[in-house]
């Protein structure tokens, strides 16, 4: 199976084709038809499975550049995850129309992140507690957001970002679509899943990237 099947825009599969990428990862195979059927996914998968692509380049396709609203938030536990994600989804949109992303974390100036959001960007990716931070100012709107995507879900709730993951779903639209990655399946990951996604998609893949 080539990304050509998997009915990705061709300036996307323009850039896959410069960055190296040939074949789509199991879990790329898997979630991406998913997602472009409009479902919740709760994809069962590491880091290394390539679950940044999985997420990032169907949400390519259903990003509407012309629209000056935010339409998509990744939460992700660490502001090196969260710039990865930033770097990797610019690699993809090269070909496509200009996507503004702003990374926001903890233990950074936070004027200069406010100052950043200020430009309204099309994906904000965040840090939990920074993001519950900048909603307090009124730095942002997710309000009107379409995807909510949740990386590496069970890192966060290591972290203790449980009850912030709460308020912020509490604030984005009830008909968002929302895609969650996560390396293991504790307790807490299911009360989110049956909470805010009980007709998601389910897929797991192992260690070794194939699906189970
Ligand atoms: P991730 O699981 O998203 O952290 O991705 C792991 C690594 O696999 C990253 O370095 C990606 O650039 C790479 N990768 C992801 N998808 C593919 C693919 N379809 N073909 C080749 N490399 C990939």
């Amino acid at each position: 199976m080539s990304f050509l099947s998997l009915g990705l825009k061709p300036e996307i599969q323009q850039a896959l084709a410069e960055i190296g990428y040939v074949t789509p990862t199991p879990v790329q195979k898997a979630v991406i038809p998913l997602i472009k059927a409009g479902k919740d996914v709760l994809a069962n998968a590491e880091t290394g499975t390539g679950k940044t692509a999985a997420f990032g380049l169907p949400l390519l396709e259903v990003l509407k550049p012309e629209l000056r609203h935010t339409q998509a938030l990744i939460l992700a536990p660490t502001r090196e995850l969260g710039q990865q994600i930033a770097q990797q989804i610019q690699l993809f949109a090269k070909y496509t129309s200009t996507i503004r992303i702003v990374v926001v974390y903890g233990g950074a100036s936070i004027v200069e992140q406010m100052r950043a959001l200020k430009n309204t960007p099309h994906i904000i990716i965040a840090t939990p507690g920074r993001l519950m931070d900048l909603m307090s100012r009124k730095a942002l709107s997710i309000t009107n957001i379409s995807h909510v995507i949740l990386d590496e879900a069970d890192e966060m709730l290591n972290m203790g970002f449980k009850e912030d993951i709460d308020e912020i779903l509490s604030h984005t639209p009830e008909d968002k679509v929302t895609w969650l990655f996560s390396a293991t399946m504790p307790k807490d990951i299911r009360r989110i899943v049956s909470k805010y996604m009980p007709e998601a998609a389910e897929i797991a893949v192992n260690k070794g990237g194939e699906m189970n």
